[in-house]
């Protein structure tokens, strides 16, 4: 499923977020925190994480024509970071679906950067020198030194949701808020704030220079034609009469 991202400059869709779903027979909709702990204990994680990555090239690719700009942000496991084929699979990925590396956006949580093993740094690196925006999840709840910024090219903060809850109602999670907004921008990082679910938040995080929104007030995650359906992206099978595909 998308979860759309949207602009605080232009009030338009900026990207959208790729989120595993597990649609179970008998279970019904598994919550990817239940089984991505699983996949990643399984030994699974490489094969699932391929896999989103082609369905979301793939959705991307047909998109493009309309919304040439559109980023789409996915969610790397650490685990997929010990592997030295991460960067040659994402390559070969956007290869064959015609994308440029900025059209990705990888979220990894500084979990990762607290490792420190050579293939975590060299894959970082090159995917970066690659020219793929790095996004850095869930910030400000890990317990990483905040020494990497400088080191690390990354792109954008994704301000926990934590956070994002906690305006309005809390002072000292406003000054958080406020300071990680500042510290992006003095390094030229953007911010993107999680789980945005009233005006008041929304209100909040536009007066306070926020780059970007994500949560529950613009959309849930959706499926890619509701996601296409909603922001005017192409949809299979629904192209107006008299204007063939291709
Ligand atoms: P995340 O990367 O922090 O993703 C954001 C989560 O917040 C998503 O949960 C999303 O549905 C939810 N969310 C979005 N807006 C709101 C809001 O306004 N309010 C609230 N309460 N929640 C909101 P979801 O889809 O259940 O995913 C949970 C986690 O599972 C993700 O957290 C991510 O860590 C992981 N995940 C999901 N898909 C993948 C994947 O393809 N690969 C990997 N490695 N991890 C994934
Ligand atoms: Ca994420
Ligand atoms: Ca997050």
């Amino acid at each position: 499923v998308y979860q759309p991202i949207i602009s605080t400059r232009t009030n338009q869709l900026h990207g959208a977020e790729l989120l595993c779903r597990w649609p179970h027979p008998e279970l019904g909709m598994i919550s990817p925190d239940e089984f991505i702990p699983l996949a990643e204990e399984l030994g699974l994680i490489g094969k699932l994480g391929q896999r989103m990555l082609e369905q979301g090239c793939a959705q991307l690719a047909r998109w493009q024509a309309a919304a040439p700009d559109l980023v789409l942000s996915i969610n790397l496991s650490p685990l997929q970071f010990r592997d030295p084929e991460l960067c040659p699979q994402i390559f070969a990925c956007i290869e064959r679906h015609g994308l440029a590396p900025w059209q990705l956006e990888l979220e990894i949580t500084e979990g990762v950067l607290m490792e420190n093993a050579d293939e975590i740094e060299s894959n970082l690196t090159n995917l970066i020198e690659a020219g793929f925006q790095l996004a850095i999840d869930d910030f400000g709840t890990g317990y990483c030194s905040l020494a990497y910024l400088p080191r690390l090219q990354v792109a954008t903060l994704k301000l926990d949701r934590s956070f994002t809850q906690g305006l309005t109602t809390n002072q000292a999670t406003t000054a958080i808020v406020r300071s990680v907004i500042g510290l992006g921008h003095e390094l030229g990082i953007r911010i993107t704030a999680e789980g945005v679910e009233t005006p008041e938040q929304q209100a909040w995080l536009v007066q306070a220079g926020c780059d970007r929104l994500q949560g529950y007030l613009f959309s849930r995650p959706l499926p890619p034609d509701e996601f296409a359906r909603s922001y005017q992206l192409p949809v299979p099978d629904s192209q107006p009469t008299g204007q063939p595909r291709g």
